[in-house]
């Protein structure tokens, strides 16, 4: 890529970014909360004003592809070399639910801007990172001189990440002819901090576990029975305090066995993020201590390590007053953090052995999977893909881009299993842009640098070799 192309992209957009905040502003207005049945007409509506969108800039071809809950809008638009790589941008449409109005100081749907800042639900998540991209690929066209982009560009922005995403591997399932790509590249993510632009290299996988311990077929009185018969709470209580070990690993026979550890490398970048500990600790974590896996750091701990956590008990009386009983039932809910290359379906298996052979005589425990699993993904660092992306990041930033991992997990999951492809993150989003919150925001100097970085992209990834 020329310096010229560098000078046309970045005049470009600047030339039409109020064109751009007029629509975008135009597109939030539509709003879309998926979560929520009263919403249903306008999440329709978003998916629409996208296709229109899209079909406006030039994608060859825009579907509206209905589900059994909200639409999503596929589009493709094949580059002029029919051998060029084949991109797939994933994000999505949809809105997360708005809480309390009246913590908002702006009607979420009706977005301003306040200095840098465009304020209204989905500014940043995720309506302003797919627009940036409409922005991006019409500099990218325009700097290349293409009629087309100089890859193969698919979209699949779906309409129900935020209420669970319960139909896209169906959707993909039945599109998967349609969808099939080499690298799926995904703007839903936030860089490292204001200062530090970063590329997402992983997000970790879950497992979800319901625990339920039964000991006597009805509750009994503790006067009479207690130290006689056993106590499901106790049972329940001394497998879930025996997770884990005392230097904080899951002691489950076999969980880490697939565990890819972190090369020295990995850690290297991990440690050189200007991450403040002693402030991240009472202000963010809003915590007195640190805990964890001995060996590793608080970044690594959160973002490369697989973890097991309890995130509900009950059981038993838990009304005003004294109810003397030993209860027949105890339940836990238990969550299991995964990284590569740990594979949902055996660590279930290891579980309900762990269970099935730490089950005290006289009690019962059974174990249930009642949720969807989610992968863990990881592209290295190395990957040609990110090596492209990280050329485009540099040249938008002109800083050293940085590696970050999401400890979170998603939906994602399912696109780059079920399409078999890598995924790579262009997040323009900042930590603090109040994601789910009241008053979310986007800074509108990074949604530009966000599409200048996707307008070098196309070219970048145009000749990847990834098979
Ligand atoms: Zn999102």
């Amino acid at each position: 890529m020329t310096d010229t192309e560098q000078v046309v992209v970045r005049a470009y957009i600047a030339e039409h970014k109020e064109v751009w905040l007029a629509q975008l502003k135009e597109w939030l207005r539509t709003g879309g909360i998926s979560g929520h049945r009263e919403y249903i007409e306008d999440v329709e509506q978003s998916a629409q004003w996208l296709a229109e969108a899209l079909t406006e800039v030039g994608v060859a071809e825009v579907e509206v592809w209905e589900t059994p809950g909200h639409p999503a809008v596929f589009g493709s638009w094949p580059a002029a070399e029919p051998a060029a790589t084949t991109v797939l941008l994933y994000g999505h449409h949809d809105l997360h639910p708005l809480g309390s109005l009246k913590f908002w100081e702006h009607r979420p749907f009706d977005p301003v801007v306040v200095g840098e800042e465009l304020r209204a639900r989905g500014a940043i998540d995720d309506k302003g990172q797919i627009a940036a991209h409409l922005l991006g690929l019409k500099a990218h066209l325009a700097a290349t001189r293409r009629t087309t982009p100089a890859v193969n560009l698919k979209f699949l922005i779906e309409g129900e990440a935020e209420h669970g995403s319960d139909n896209l591997r169906q959707l993909l399932e039945d599109h998967v002819e349609q969808l099939s790509c080499d690298v799926i590249v995904v703007s839903d993510t936030a860089m490292f901090n204001r200062d530090t632009p970063s590329i997402c290299i992983s997000t970790r996988g879950l497992v979800t576990a319901e625990i339920t311990a039964t000991g006597p077929s009805m509750d009994l009185h503790s006067g009479v029975f207690g130290g006689a018969v056993p106590n499901p709470i106790h049972a329940l209580t001394t497998l879930l305090a025996g997770l884990h070990d005392s230097t904080g690993r899951v002691t489950i026979p076999g969980f880490y066995d697939n565990v890819v550890e972190p090369s020295s490398a990995e850690r290297a970048g991990i440690s050189g993020l200007p991450f403040d500990e002693r402030s991240w600790l009472p202000d963010i974590a809003t915590s007195r201590a640190m805990t964890g896996e001995r060996g590793y750091s608080t970044l690594e701990r959160i973002g490369i390590r697989p973890t097991a956590e309890v995130n509900g008990i009950w059981s038993g009386y838990t009304g005003e007053g004294i109810k003397t009983i030993i209860p027949s039932t105890a339940n836990a809910l238990v969550s299991f953090r995964l990284v590569a290359n740990q594979d949902p379906a055996e660590i279930r298996q290891l579980v309900t052995e762990h269970i099935a052979a730490n089950s005290p005589i006289g009690t019962n425990i059974a174990v249930k999977f009642p949720y969807s699993d989610y992968r863990p993904v990881r592209t290295p660092v190395d990957h040609p893909a990110n090596q492209a992306l990280l050329r485009a990041m540099h040249k938008a930033f002109e800083t050293e881009i940085r590696y970050t991992h999401e400890g979170t997990s998603g939906p994602l999951a399912h696109l780059v299993e079920v399409l078999a492809a890598p995924a790579i993150f262009l997040g323009m989003a900042l930590p603090d842009d109040r994601f789910h919150a009241p008053n979310e925001r986007a800074r509108l100097p990074l949604l530009h640098k966000g599409a200048e970085a996707a307008a070098y992209l196309w070219t970048e990834l145009a000749n990847l070799v990834t098979k």
